[in-house]
Formats: structure tokens, C-alpha cells, sequence
């Protein structure tokens, strides 16, 4: 893990008077382990591997406190379960309409979207949701 990642959630535990939980740990080092956006029967299967007691719901109850604690982001598409990530940082990702794979897109900084957005409007901007939609390389020319 990235120390300066390690440090910002020690914070984050610190600060919303949560302990990280080996449950919770589990649960981070999956999330660390997967590429793309995983949904939470994703983390759980992945978490399963090395804890085989652990159940689903308890998955779910670390993937929300995680959440709340802004360790983690979520991501919502249309017709597929939420989908976890331990960037938090403003970033942009492409949804594969057919196969509903997640990837981030390099390159791209929508760092300042919400500052421009606020400045040329009078609303106080809480939060962005992007949603790119395309083919991944494995579903191109398959549709
Ligand atoms: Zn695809």
C-alpha cells in the first residue's frame, strides 16, 4: 500500500471514530488487489479466499462504512450493482456498455470541472457523477 495512501486513512479512521476493523482491512486489501471497479459480490468473493467464514453482508457493512469514511468512492451505473474503488481522487472512467467492465481513463483531469462548473453557475457543487459508455477492446465488433 502507498504510504502516503496508508497515512490519509489512518486520518480518515481517526477522525469518524472508526477502527479498522481486520473485517474492513480484508475488505481495503481486496479492493487493493482488483483492477477496475469492483462490485461488492466481486469484493466478496475476492475476500472469501482468504477469510472463507465471512459473510456477504458483513462485505457490505465494510464497503459502506468505508464509503462514509471517504476511504473508498462508489460509482453507479444504469443496470449494474454499485461498484467500489479505492480512488477517491476526482477521476474519470469508461463503462463497457456490454460487458459492464469499469476501467479508469488516464490522461483525462476533470480536476477542476466542479471549480469551473461553480464559478460560471450559482450553485454550491457537492459532487460529480460522469458517465462515459463505450466498447472495451473484448466486446469491440462483437455488438
Ligand atoms: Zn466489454
Amino acid at each position: 500500500m502507498v504510504e502516503k495512501t496508508h497515512h490519509d486513512m489512518k486520518d480518515k479512521f481517526r477522525r469518524s471514530g472508526y477502527t479498522l476493523t481486520a473485517q474492513r482491512r480484508a475488505v481495503l486489501e481486496a479492493l487493493e488487489g482488483t483492477q477496475g471497479h469492483p462490485s461488492a459480490e466481486e469484493v466478496y468473493l475476492r475476500v472469501k479466499k482468504n477469510n472463507p467464514r465471512v459473510a456477504l453482508g458483513t462485505v457490505y457493512q465494510a464497503l459502506s462504512v468505508l464509503e462514509e469514511i471517504g476511504v473508498i468512492g462508489s460509482k453507479r451505473w444504469a443496470e449494474s450493482p454499485t461498484r467500489y474503488d479505492l480512488n477517491t481522487e476526482h477521476h474519470l472512467d469508461v463503462h463497457c456498455c456490454s460487458c459492464g467492465g469499469v476501467a479508469e481513463v488516464p490522461g483525462v483531469d476533470i480536476g477542476d470541472l466542479e471549480a469551473r462548473v461553480q464559478e460560471n453557475t450559482p450553485y454550491e457543487i457537492k459532487s460529480t457523477r460522469l458517465v462515459i459508455e463505450g466498447y472495451c477492446p473484448g466486446c469491440q465488433g462483437k455488438a
